[in-house]
């Protein structure tokens, strides 16, 4: 914990002398709120397929398996933002982070009071009807979740996508391309509870590294990414991150 205490005072150094940092953040940053992460310890992959709940082609042909698994992962863990999503949103109003990169899909940054939120694989804001187009709020169909599988209320099917990027399917490509200029833009790039390993998000630290940003981790596990990384902690994004605020603010 001794050289955590070192590494957090090196990128308090940064974050302070930082003009432009861009924060990337993957399922980790939301674990502390009660959603588990696709891998690592406690991870939905030992329980679920990946090409049956999360990919294009297993949510055309079964569209009641992926919403059993978002039943799981969003709605009975009625998660709510954690100290790593404050700590974030207070580096903004600090005049720090000037952007989010977020993997996740449950839209916990905006709701920690982030404003400048990109979301490189869509939300579940918004679910539409695949055969009639008719689009819902998340609310809507969060309540009839608990009780059955849901189904569109004009027609009847069973095809509600949400907005969001399954495997299969290609990024939204005006996010894509805002965060690759923001990750060519920042002075220091600090990811955030991310395995590093779903492509083409994990590509932003190398194009923030090529143009001289200074690069940050915080994850529980090691990746095989660290040694891009100028600092590299192993542990929980709240804990840190509050430690991190606490030092800013009172320096
Ligand atoms: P991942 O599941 O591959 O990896 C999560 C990483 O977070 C792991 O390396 C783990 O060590 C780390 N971690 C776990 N607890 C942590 C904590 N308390 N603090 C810091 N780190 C912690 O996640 P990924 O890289 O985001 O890729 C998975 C894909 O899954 C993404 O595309 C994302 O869209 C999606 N996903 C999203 C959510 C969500 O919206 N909350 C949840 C699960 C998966
Ligand atoms: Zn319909």
């Amino acid at each position: 914990m001794d050289s955590n205490n070192n590494k957090i005072e090196k990128v308090v150094e940064l974050l302070r002398s930082s003009k432009h940092t861009v924060v990337f953040t993957g399922a980790g940053v939301s674990v502390e709120s009660g959603i588990p992460p696709f891998r690592g310890a406690g991870g939905l992959w030992e329980r679920y397929d990946p090409e049956e709940v999360a990919s294009i082609y297993g949510f055309k042909r079964n569209p009641k398996a992926f919403w059993e698994f978002a039943k799981e992962l969003l709605v009975k863990t009625k998660a709510e933002p954690n100290k790593a999503h404050y700590a974030i949103a207070e580096l903004e109003k600090m005049g720090i982070v000037k952007a989010v990169i977020t993997q996740n899909i449950d839209m916990l940054h905006q709701k920690a009071g982030s404003s400048r939120v990109l979301e490189l694989h869509g939300s579940m804001e918004y679910v539409d009807c695949l055969d009639c187009h008719t689009a819902y709020k998340w609310e809507e169909i969060e309540k009839k979740i608990e009780k059955e599988i849901p189904r569109c209320e004009s027609c009847g099917s069973y095809y509600l996508k949400p907005r969001v990027v399954f495997f299969g399917e290609a990024l939204p490509s005006d996010v894509l391309s805002e965060a690759m200029d923001e990750a060519r833009k920042c002075d220091v790039f600090m990811v955030v509870g991310s395995s590093l390993v779903v492509y083409p998000a994990a590509h932003l630290p190398f194009i923030a590294k090529e143009n001289e940003a200074k690069l940050i981790i915080i994850n529980y596990d090691p990746t095989d990414r660290d040694e891009l990384f100028d600092v590299v902690i192993h542990g929980k994004a709240g804990d840190i991150l509050l430690k991190i605020v606490e030092k800013l603010k009172h320096v």
